[in-house]
């Protein structure tokens, strides 16, 4: 066991004003590994979230944060990146005792993403340029990039720092006030960075944190004191977010929603043995609570068979367990109403004519649940395992006979997040990555995002806008055009 998840001390307040301030009600949070382990955080009264972004305005204006010199904002950042990887056991307990986060993995990858991502804006603070635009003897015109303001964000449960980070860090870098709402499934960890941020030297109230579930999200979302609002979580949510930013003065909005990610398998794909283990990791990595789970499989009818043998293979063998406990490869479900989702969903596959080549069980353990790796061959267009994002370990297959019917089958009509092509052919590679709709396209790879270069972030119904890279850091600034009269 790498921790005991008894000992566990957890931050059950929110952060406003850099202290921790008690919510109005307080809630359980099961542990998804062991739910008879439970903690408590405290939710947000209405009057709490206006505190919140009261008080961000407020320590905005009067620290000058937006127009401090981007150096000073810069070297900031970089104290809290140390403070950050100085803390990561810490935060890697808190993460892991909540989420289906293994706890390994938090520590070599998700606390060194938090600090990797603070790094990264705090360089980008000084590095975004205004333009001066076509002068005249008279008039000198040029651009300046402001911040917006009060920045709410809302994060998911899946990966709760990363996805926290890739908000709150451009967002400050680039010279905002942030209130955050984590998922309330997972709030512990990301309550712990924040107050890392005020012994940084962050001032107090620039960056806050308060908890509850969706209504508590609206709420914030709907308060006018919000400049602009940031979202990870389904598109569904997604959606009601847009609505109510739009409602409550036409807040600019970015979200990050939703994936159907394809994995489209040519017969001339390189390597096919290592090819199918990567197919088999792109939906059960953290059991395929992923949004970018590569969760169809499109491949050519002439290999199907002998392809689907080998990524079976791949599938099986995992170590299911708490993620505190040695030699977990396979997390649990977050909880049982997203375990019963994904069974109805493979249950209602099944019988609408798909056929289970592995897994489809559900498996209820004393204090926790896990999905057998699956397989659904024969998915329709029709079928719910192709048309939902069923966020577990479930790969819907299709096949296909020519180039222009798989590429059709890889680009769903409703999610474009990201779709992987596999083939030796780079005119097919490119003809297929072209044509997809989607806001990622792997070619022969899958999942990789080894810096924080590249933006990420979905077409159609996956989103709007771009998280990390340039993009990800220019969408927390308005552009200004100013005149100067010269005559
Ligand atoms: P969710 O939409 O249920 O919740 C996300 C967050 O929104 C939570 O903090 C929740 O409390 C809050 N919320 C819910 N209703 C709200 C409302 N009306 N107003 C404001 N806030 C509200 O999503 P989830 O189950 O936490 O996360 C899983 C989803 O997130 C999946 O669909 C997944 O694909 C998506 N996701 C997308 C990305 C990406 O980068 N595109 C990354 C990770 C997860």
């Amino acid at each position: 066991m790498y921790f005991d998840p008894r000992s566990v001390d957890v931050v059950a307040d929110q952060i406003i004003g850099g202290r921790r301030v008690p919510g109005a009600e307080r809630r359980e949070v099961p542990s998804p590994s062991d739910r008879r382990i439970v903690r408590e955080i405290s939710w947000a009264s209405p009057d709490q979230v206006d505190e919140a972004v009261t008080t961000a305005r407020r320590v905005w204006r009067d620290s000058g944060w937006g127009t401090t010199a981007p150096r000073e904002r810069a070297a900031l950042l970089y104290r809290w990146a140390d403070l950050v990887e100085a803390h990561a056991e810490e935060i890697a307990r808190l993460e892991s005792l909540v989420s289906a986060r293994v706890y390994p993995e938090v520590m070599a990858r998700d606390a060194k993403v938090v600090s990797g991502v603070l790094r990264y804006f705090g360089e980008f603070a000084d590095k975004i340029d205004g333009s001066v635009t076509p002068t005249t003897k008279d008039s000198l015109s040029f651009t300046v990039h402001e911040p917006h303001g009060v920045v709410a964000a809302i994060a998911p449960w899946n990966f709760p720092i990363i996805l926290a980070a890739w908000k709150f860090a451009p967002a400050l870098a680039a010279g905002n006030a942030v209130v955050l709402k984590p998922s309330e499934l997972t709030p512990f960890a990301t309550a712990r960075i924040a107050e890392l941020a005020v012994e940084a030297g962050l001032p107090a109230g620039l960056f806050n944190v308060v908890h509850g579930d969706g209504a508590v999200g609206a709420t914030l979302v709907k308060h006018p004191g919000v400049d602009y609002v940031t979202f990870t979580g389904s598109s569904a949510t997604g959606a009601r977010i847009m609505a109510d930013a739009a409602l409550s003065g036409l807040k600019p909005v970015s979200l990050e929603l939703g994936g159907k990610g394809p994995q489209l398998v040519f017969a001339d794909a390189p390597d096919l043995e290592r090819l199918a283990a990567m197919v088999a990791r792109g939906i059960t990595y953290n059991a395929g609570q992923v949004c970018f789970a590569g969760s169809r499989l499109v491949i050519e009818r002439s290999i199907a068979d002998s392809f689907l043998d080998k990524v079976k293979g791949h599938m099986a063998g995992g170590q299911a367990g708490e993620t505190w406990a040695d030699g977990t490869t396979v997390p649990p479900i977050i909880n049982d109403s997203q375990l019963d989702r994904i069974d109805g969903i493979v249950r209602d596959a099944i019988a609408d004519g798909a056929q289970a080549v592995c897994g489809a069980k559900r498996v209820d353990r004393e204090a926790s649940g896990f999905f057998t790796p699956t397989i659904l061959r024969g998915v329709t267009t029709e079928n719910r395992a192709y048309r939902e994002e069923i966020f577990g370990p479930v790969l819907a297959v299709q096949e296909f006979d020519d180039v222009d019917e798989g590429v059709a089958l890889a680009d769903h009509p409703d999610y474009g997040l990201t779709a992987s092509v596999h083939t030796a052919d780079i005119n097919k590679a490119f003809r297929a990555a072209q044509a997809i709709e989607s806001g990622t396209v792997w070619i022969n790879d899958w999942g990789r995002r080894t810096d924080f270069t590249a933006p990420f972030g979905g077409y159609k119904r996956s989103g709007l806008g771009k998280d990390m890279g340039r993009a990800g850091y220019e969408k927390y600034t308005k552009t200004k055009a100013i005149w100067l009269e010269l005559a």
